[in-house]
């Protein structure tokens, strides 16, 4: 009975040394797991970073109701950093412009942008003859190409820049690629307006009735009447996709 109960004590020691053994190797792996979380801690600085770099418009919960635009971000077209110092301003308006030169076809919308920063932030002498001094950035928030597609310019927070006599605090400021006094604004550009308008006046709490044209603020064709034309169809189309009311 002794021996019995003395080799089951020891088959018990073996049984336990073995588990205790069999754990020491377990945990072996939280270490490589730790290891692992430490990894996993720099993700969030990178979906930090990634946050940073996309454009605000993928995140907003607006998106339920007014279907957020697919964006070219600044670091999708390679944008230069913004030179020298600019105000920023809260959004109140939106005020929509055209390019003034002649819509491209095959050129992509990030070579777009970057001829227009190259031109934004050198000196240059404009066709009136005025000079234009080198600029923060792309004078504009948005850009609408040809073909629809729209990318980030100047970050909204910061005012943009103009040639013209007005002052552009509060006005977001919306460029569509053409000569609207010649040409006319593609049907894939008055979809993407549209569409992107009432997400802009959604976000920012703009009323359709701030909606207007360069040239409701200052002398000049901008944005060509052919673009000017639309906008009451284009507030129209914004109060109905928004319910966005209107200020007294
Ligand atoms: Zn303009």
């Amino acid at each position: 009975m002794r021996m019995k109960l003395l080799s089951f004590s020891f088959i018990f020691v073996v049984v336990f040394a073995a588990m205790y053994l069999s754990s020491c190797a377990e945990q072996k792996s939280p270490v490589v797991a730790q290891t692992q979380n430490t990894v996993k801690k720099e993700s969030p600085v990178t979906n930090q970073t990634q946050n940073v770099n996309q454009p605000q418009i993928k995140k907003e919960p607006s998106s339920a109701v007014v279907s957020s635009p697919t964006i070219v971000s600044r670091q999708e077209w390679k944008a230069k950093e913004p030179q020298g110092k600019v105000k920023e301003h809260t959004i109140r308006y939106i005020t929509i412009h055209h390019t003034a030169s002649p819509q491209k076809n095959s050129t992509p919308i990030e070579k777009k942008m970057q001829s227009l920063q190259n031109f934004a932030q050198s000196e240059s002498r404009l066709a009136s003859g005025k000079m234009k001094p080198a600029w923060f950035d792309v004078p504009y928030h948005y850009y609408i190409a040809v073909d629809g597609k729209i990318a980030e310019g100047r970050e909204i927070k910061f005012v943009g820049d103009t040639n013209t006599d007005y002052d552009p605090s509060g006005h977001a400021l919306v460029v569509l690629e053409g000569n609207f006094e010649t040409e006319q604004p593609s049907a894939e550009q008055q979809k993407s307006l549209q569409a992107f308008v009432a997400w802009l006046s959604t976000n920012y709490k703009v009323p359709t009735s701030e909606i207007k044209a360069h040239n409701d603020y200052a002398s000049t064709a901008c944005p060509g009447e052919n673009l000017k034309k639309l906008l009451p169809t284009l507030r129209e189309k914004v109060g109905e996709i928004t319910k966005v009311s209107e200020k007294p």
